[in-house]
């Protein structure tokens, strides 16, 4: 584990320094306040810092008060090393929001033991936060194609509707119905649908721009999210959605099956236009006339396109 070291006196900081390494640290030295103040506003911190309290510059008190204003994901845990033992001055150092402080001169065993007991924090902290994504993860995906989730796709078309109306620009959506979807469930298991339904995403995302999102909206409907696009464009897009998905056949279990996808158009009318469910329902009107006149095509809601 990396840890930053920051004291003033080379004497003391050598000797920190070649203790730490002896117990496996990978040692970050600064000899004042502003130097460790700028290495803990790396994006690449250490999350462990021993802070002499007196040092030129700022002093780890105020290292310490920079650190904790400072909002940021990865906690790091502080040491403040001192002279002083005064009741109120160990106060004042833990009120700053030090973790925990070490009085000069030092024990190294009882250093030691107070590093084990940081690094354990650091460590549950890490594992919080990896937990963390991986529910937001688990909360926001579909858990067959890794794609957005029908609640966190219509949240995300919200938000860049809201955005849209800030700038003024459309936004166009596009929703994608597979063909005969069930036909494929029916004749051949709900395993070949999943690949089928997978390929189908992976087809999809590899022909859209990088700031569309794609999500899986039901069963085997898709809501593509177009920031920035008209009818027009977006009718581009579908048609390139449309030859993607139809391309060649999916290969499964031997067997080779062919699919395709309709896809109905709308986007927004105005500027302001805030309205996710009445676009959402539009494009749905237009994908019912692209089945009703024959499926794998695009349609759009829109008659002037
Ligand atoms: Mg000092």
């Amino acid at each position: 584990m990396r840890i930053l070291v920051a004291e003033d006196d080379p004497i003391s900081r050598r000797v920190l320094t070649s203790m730490l390494g002896k117990w496996g640290f990978e040692v970050i030295e600064t000899s004042d306040g502003l130097g460790a103040h700028a290495i803990l506003s790396r994006d690449d911190t250490p999350r462990l810092a021993i802070l002499d309290w007196m040092m030129p510059g700022i002093d780890g008190l105020e290292v310490t008060r920079r650190l904790r204003r400072h909002d940021r994901q990865d906690y790091v845990y502080v040491i403040l090393l001192t002279a002083r033992d005064r009741q109120e001055d160990i106060v004042a150092g833990l009120e700053a929001g030090a973790d925990d402080y070490v009085v000069k001169p030092f024990d190294a065993g009882e250093l030691k033991v107070r590093l084990r007991a940081a690094q354990r924090i650091v460590t549950l902290q890490t594992e919080l936060l990896a937990a963390r994504d991986s529910l937001h993860y688990q909360a926001t995906r579909d858990a067959l194609t890794g794609l957005w989730n029908r609640r966190a796709i219509l949240e995300l078309l919200g938000d860049e509707l809201q955005r849209a109306a800030r700038d003024g620009h459309p936004v166009a959506v596009i929703m994608g119905d597979l063909d005969y979807f069930k036909g494929i469930n029916d004749s051949h298991g709900h395993a070949a649908g999943d690949e089928v339904l997978r390929q189908a995403a992976v087809r999809m995302s590899g022909v859209l721009r990088p700031y569309d999102r794609l999500g899986r909206y039901g069963g085997e409907e898709f809501l593509v999210v177009l920031p920035g696009c008209r009818d027009a464009d977006a009718l581009q897009l579908g048609e390139r959605i449309r030859d993607a998905v139809a391309a060649e056949p999916v290969g499964w279990e031997g067997l080779s099956l062919p699919f395709t996808v309709s896809l109905g158009i709308a986007a927004t009318e105005r500027a302001g236009d805030l309205d996710a469910e009445a676009l959402v329902r539009r494009a749905d009107a237009a994908l019912y006339r692209a089945k009703r006149t024959g499926r794998n095509r695009v349609a759009c809601a829109a008659a002037s396109v």
